[in-house]
């Protein structure tokens, strides 16, 4: 298997040497040559493996498609070690859950639950494979790594809980300081490894990406100081999340005749670019819905073929904040097979045309119909009153509570039901995380699993600091040893 970049370079890459990388040398995105199909004989081994030895087996048979330069035996202890009951709080690792009313034959829905990590959100299923294989490959290089990176709260945590006590492996995370909620400050600060590093930036999350930005454009200090990223563009966290597809998909049907559509809280194109992928590779998915919340850039691409960032004073600040961005940063991934891989125009559109018109329109290329017909793609929106109401119902109907990121993607998925194909929903998070708005919604406190009892009472390690590189470097490299 060799990944080539979306933008044309002529390298072609194996997967170890991509792991550790974040963009192409071009600026593109890696991906595969090609996707491999899984045919109906592999998709029944598929499904016995998940059924007699459960997530890990399962994971390890398709990262095994994608990865033919780690030995077999090693992925398969590299899978085991990283999905387990007792980081992911159920022997299903990713266990389904009917949404059903009182007296009806059927689930209306389903819920995935992929939020039962140690972060509590569903970026701990990737990145918790990630922070494993960095330490396979770098005690197998005998290399170290410096992860330097900005967050508003989820990615980091998870990239944390992940790193830490890794050998090879430091983490540099900078956040606005005082600006995450109180649960999300307590998880990231309350890590005492020696290996975590946690920055308060004085300013607000654009400070922090600024100061990741100019530290990352200066070449020397990172190459000096061996600085790289775990952000949602990594093909890695990308394949590990492929995973979770096909275990819903065997979860939800009896047989490989049946068809299920999935509907994914969106922000970045991440979590639905894996199940594009899925898609790609013959799961028999019918329908893959979008859901944004107010950031709708991708909601908007979906309706009329037109995608336009947006610029930092009309990106919205939601009580769904995963999922408040400007830009899709994995979307170019999903483009790139819709324009039959033509890497030319995906310089021409992601490359010149966004940086400088800022939007590209693909209303008029005969292609962009595909989107709906061949790929399967619908989408749609959710609003913070839309929200509220949809926690409310889902609350009072079926007894269960469900965070603001989930509820966006039920509020969709509601949408774009239909009787013969079952809907999973993806639960991205807990409402423990985002427990304010609950409160708003349903007047009561959300269930706080039992180890995060008292979290706020921990001690505390985090350095705050002024928005000034100079100092930011400094601290960097005084602790890089
Ligand atoms: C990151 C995140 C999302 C968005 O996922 P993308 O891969 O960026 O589309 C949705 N919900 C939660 C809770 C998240 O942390």
């Amino acid at each position: 298997m060799r990944y080539l970049s979306t933008r044309g370079h002529a390298d072609r890459k194996r997967f170890c040497e991509i792991l550790l990388e974040g963009l192409a040398p071009d600026g593109g995105l890696y991906l595969p040559e090609s996707y491999p199909r899984v045919d109906a004989a592999m998709l029944t081994r598929f499904r016995q493996v998940w059924q007699s030895q459960g997530y890990a087996a399962l994971a390890f048979e398709v990262l095994s498609l994608y990865i033919d330069d780690i030995p077999a035996e090693d992925l398969k202890a590299l899978c085991l070690k990283t999905y387990t009951e007792q980081v992911f709080g159920t022997p299903q690792i990713v266990p389904l859950k009917p949404l059903q009313s009182a007296g009806s034959a059927k689930p209306d829905l389903y819920l995935e639950a992929l939020s039962n990590g140690p972060t509590l959100a569903f970026k701990d299923m990737a990145m918790q494979l990630l922070g494993n294989l960095f330490e396979y490959e770098l005690t197998r290089r005998g290399e170290e790594l410096n992860i330097f990176g900005a967050t508003s709260g989820d990615t980091g945590s998870a990239a944390e809980y992940a790193m830490r006590g890794k050998k090879g492996v430091r983490v540099f995370m900078t956040s606005p300081n005082g600006r995450m909620s109180p649960f999300q400050q307590a998880q990231m600060f309350s890590l005492l490894d020696d290996n975590i590093h946690n920055i308060a930036i004085e300013g607000v999350f654009d400070d922090c990406q600024d100061l990741v930005k100019s530290v990352s454009n200066d070449l020397n200090f990172k190459r000096q100081y061996k600085i790289g990223t775990v952000n949602s563009i990594n093909w890695a966290r990308l394949l590990a999340q492929v995973v979770y597809y096909f275990a819903g998909y065997f979860q939800a049907t009896q047989s490989n005749a049946q068809m299920v559509s999935f509907t994914v809280p969106s922000g970045n194109f991440g979590n639905v670019c894996a199940g594009h992928v899925a898609r790609m590779m013959g799961l028999p998915i019918d329908r893959l819905v979008v859901a944004t919340n107010e950031n709708d850039v991708l909601d908007e691409f979906f309706r009329t073929g037109v995608y336009r960032v947006r610029g930092t004073a009309d990106t919205h600040e939601t009580s769904s904040p995963s999922m408040d961005i400007s830009k899709a940063s994995n979307f170019e991934r999903f483009v790139f097979d819709l324009l039959d891989r033509d890497a030319a125009k995906i310089q021409a559109i992601f490359g010149e045309g966004l940086s400088h018109q800022g939007f590209f329109d693909l209303s008029a290329d005969p292609r962009f119909a595909k989107a709906a017909t061949v790929y399967g793609f619908d989408s749609g929106k959710s609003t913070h009153a839309q929200r509220l109401q949809t926690i409310q119902q889902v609350f009072a109907q079926y007894g269960v509570m469900i965070d603001t990121h989930t509820a966006d993607g039920v509020k969709v998925a509601q949408e774009h039901v239909n009787l013969q194909v079952p809907m999973i929903v993806l639960e991205t998070a807990l409402p423990i995380k985002f427990a304010a708005t609950i409160v708003e919604a349903l007047g009561r406190e959300p269930e706080r699993p039992p180890q995060f009892e008292g979290i706020e009472q921990l001690p505390k390690r985090v350095k705050v600091m002024p928005a000034d590189v100079a100092q930011l470097k400094s601290y960097i490299a005084q602790h890089c040893h």
